[in-house]
């Protein structure tokens, strides 16, 4: 399903992991007497387990030894002395850097984080206060009041998915300004901070997926990426990252930067006084159900439905696009997710405003949504990828895990294809 204003990334060639300026500072110039550092035997033995970059060491020391007489090295210049093998643009660069990326991605042992208690109060308290709301739910609340606190839970729900997410975070489709009131207002009810700080972080766990500057490394463990990075001080890198990503799109809107202002009396008034006044006022709810309800109970929720995102869409699936990477597709994660556990296409193309490949809508609620408003001339310039680019990228690092959708699906061999149409051929004329 196309959106009306999608458009379609065009078929390129393919681009690296790891794209990294070329060459640049210092070649041949200068002239000093600086020493080139020798290869180390780890260095070496990391190299060689890079398939193609070793398979281009020997070109690779000719490279290194152009660099012995530089004083001013760029990253590449680096990554060439150290790897050898390593060339940033070719297929041997592109594995190199690729595995030496995930080589080093392993999470610090040095690292002990403090606890914030703070926010380990609040956590603890939303807990405790949601099991008691579900009790209420099941006994003595009305039944209008749970339906309510449903609706509210999957509308700002979309807030997420196709506002802070696949609009702010990624840039996937454009959206005007009513409709990024809208976004604004249905994800401050969702009570997950504010757009800035999502968009930032979640441009960070993208980058930087599964390093110590992923703000919720999957890689050190189910309860990290879950809930323990929200009541842990981060690593490092995390704060030194959310220094350097580019934020300016975000900074240069002002509805963005109102709704950081403002962010404490919003989430005073949209997470927690409008949604439990509504079943209050209109229906007699008391307050006290109506709170643990309507508040507690269904923040609550939202809060681990949007957690599965980093946990179990890191964790349990398949990986059909990049067997190299740990986000999967997950069908549980989709379905209470608007969409949004498609994670290992995701995170291959995160710029497609479909966060999937077949768009369809009944996995993928957040599509229909966006579409919907493409249709009313309110989101424009959906960007989606090509089914080539796709095909491209399941053959050279998918899983083999790659669905086909059924008759007329491009990925079909055309081995299969014949061959069912003579079958089809023989069961006529028979
Ligand atoms: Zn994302
Ligand atoms: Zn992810």
């Amino acid at each position: 399903m196309v959106a009306p204003c999608a458009e379609t990334v065009p078929a390129v060639a393919p681009v690296p992991d790891v794209v990294e300026r070329r060459g640049g500072c210092g070649v041949g110039g200068g002239g000093g007497g600086g020493v080139m550092a020798a290869p180390t035997a780890e260095a070496a033995a990391v190299a060689a387990e890079a398939p193609k970059a070793a398979a281009t060491a020997a070109t690779a020391t000719a490279v290194t030894s152009e660099w012995s007489t530089t004083q001013v090295r760029s990253a590449d210049d680096e990554r060439r002395i150290k790897y050898p093998g390593f060339e940033p643009g070719t297929p041997a660069g592109a594995a190199a850097a690729d595995f030496v990326r995930r080589a080093s991605s392993s999470p610090d042992p040095n690292f002990r984080p403090a606890i914030k208690w703070p926010d380990l109060g609040v956590q603890v308290f939303v807990h405790v206060s949601a099991l008691y709301g579900l009790l209420l739910a099941l006994t003595t609340a009305k039944l209008v009041t749970v339906v309510w606190a449903i609706i509210v839970l999957y509308a700002s729900g979309f807030g997420i998915t196709a506002g802070a997410h696949r609009l702010w975070s990624h840039r996937a489709y454009k959206a005007k300004w009513p409709l990024k009131l809208l976004l604004v207002f249905l994800f401050t009810i969702a009570g997950q901070r504010h757009v800035y700080q999502w968009a930032l972080d979640h441009r960070i766990h993208h980058k930087f997926s599964e390093t110590d500057a992923d703000p919720h490394n999957a890689k050190r463990g189910f309860f990290f990426s879950h809930v323990g990075w929200l009541v842990l001080e981060p690593h490092p890198d995390v704060v030194a990252k959310r220094s350097q990503v580019d934020m300016s799109d975000l900074e240069s809107d002002p509805i963005i930067m109102w709704h950081k202002k403002l962010y404490v009396p919003l989430f005073a008034l949209l997470v927690i006084i409008l949604p439990v006044w509504v079943p209050y006022h209109f229906w007699d709810e008391s307050l006290w159900t109506s709170f643990f309800v309507a508040f507690s109970c269904r923040f609550c929720i939202t809060l681990h439905i949007a957690f599965f995102v980093n946990s179990v869409a890191h964790m349990w699936g398949n990986r059909p696009y990049d067997k190299n990477i740990s986000p999967v597709e997950n069908f549980a994660v989709s379905m209470a997710a608007l969409g949004e556990g498609w994670h290992n296409y995701h995170h291959v193309f995160p710029y497609d405003y479909k966060t999937a490949e077949l768009g369809n809508y009944t996995l993928n609620l957040t599509t229909a949504f966006i579409d919907f408003f493409c249709w009313l001339g309110w989101a424009y310039d959906a960007k989606s990828v090509s089914d080539n680019m796709v095909k491209r990228r399941v053959l050279r690092s998918g899983d083999g895990s790659h669905n086909l959708w059924g008759w007329g699906d491009k990925d079909i061999s055309e081995d299969d294809r014949l061959e069912l149409q003579s079958l089809e051929r023989k069961e006529k004329s028979q």
